[in-house]
């Protein structure tokens, strides 16, 4: 089902083994990966590029869903009081770019981190309005919030930003038309590859490059937990460091690309800080690993494809 009202909508009312072919080809094509955008080589001659991003949710997972709960919302201040401070200080300590994804109400509430990783150097990117899920909203809702949220990050940070991850990594019919008509340069919500490609909409080059994520490479899959349900952590520190590091290796090995999505209000901790430490420090120790920001990365890989210079 389409509850945004795809244009596909109209012939996908039946059970889907009843569809005809048009109509399960018509939903997988409407937003696809195209071709790769993994250069031949990255700049300096390194071997692997390696993006760290940090999803600044904070308060807002808590508000997304009308939620009021105190508690929740001090468990989300923690990531802007206390997370980021100590994660600023590890990435200035090694001296390594990151992108930081911020909803608007998360930059409004937090402006003085906006400012302390603006002027640290590091990208401020889209990360909806409120973490709102796009696929509950009719196209204009959606649009409406996601320039919103331009304007505020641009008046926050003094910086337009040009990419976007979704909240949740919730993408809705109208997502990729959105970030087009912003012109923005990339979009890192979906996860068809482990290296940078170009997505294609409706068959058609867009021009958009995509940094692709994924549940793997997130620490909050690891260390949500909801004392109410029974989500727990199901494992420690140690195993997360493990996954993140066999993704390194890998990246490494295959000339391609590292992209970790963090939360600070998870791996701020005192008892997981230590993971960005390290796998820095592993990165580093590769010898030839280019850190960029998300942006950074993706222009390169639009120069090296041949694109005009944005
Ligand atoms: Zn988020």
């Amino acid at each position: 089902m389409n509850p945004a009202g795809g244009d596909h909508a109209s012939d996908s009312s039946g059970h889907p083994w009843t569809w005809p072919e048009q109509t399960w080809r018509a939903v997988v094509d409407h937003v696809r990966a195209g071709r790769s955008l993994k250069p031949s080589s990255w700049p300096g001659g390194a071997t692997c590029a390696v993006a760290l991003s940090f999803d600044s949710d904070h308060e807002t997972i808590e508000l997304r869903n009308g939620g009021k709960s105190f508690s929740r919302i001090s468990q989300g201040q923690y990531g802007a009081r206390a997370g980021i401070p100590r994660i600023l200080k590890t990435l200035d300590r090694h001296g390594v770019p990151a992108t930081f994804f911020m909803p608007a109400v998360s930059a409004m509430l937090n402006p003085a981190e906006v400012s302390a990783v603006a002027d640290a150097g590091h990208e401020i990117a889209l990360h909806s309005w409120i973490h709102e899920f796009n696929s509950r909203l009719d196209h204009e809702t959606e649009r409406n919030l996601a320039l919103r949220a331009r304007d505020v990050l641009e008046r926050l940070c003094g910086r337009t930003p040009v990419g976007m991850r979704t909240a949740s990594w919730d993408f809705s019919p109208w997502t990729l038309k959105i970030i087009r008509e912003m012109e923005l340069l990339y979009d890192s919500s979906l996860m068809a590859d482990d290296e940078p490609y170009e997505l294609l909409d409706h068959g058609e080059p867009t021009g958009i490059v995509e940094l692709p994520v994924e549940w793997i490479r997130d620490d909050a899959v690891y260390f949500n937990m909801d004392r109410s349900a029974s989500l727990r952590p199901y494992g420690g520190p140690e195993m997360v460091f493990d996954i993140f590091r066999r993704e390194l290796e890998l990246a490494f090995d295959e000339g391609g690309m590292f992209l970790l999505t963090m939360h600070p209000h998870h791996i701020g901790h005192r008892s997981r800080i230590w993971i960005l430490d390290a796998i820095v420090a592993a990165a580093k120790a590769k010898g030839s690993v280019w850190f960029a920001t998300h942006a950074d990365i993706a222009a390169y890989c639009a120069r090296a494809a041949g694109w005009p210079p944005c």
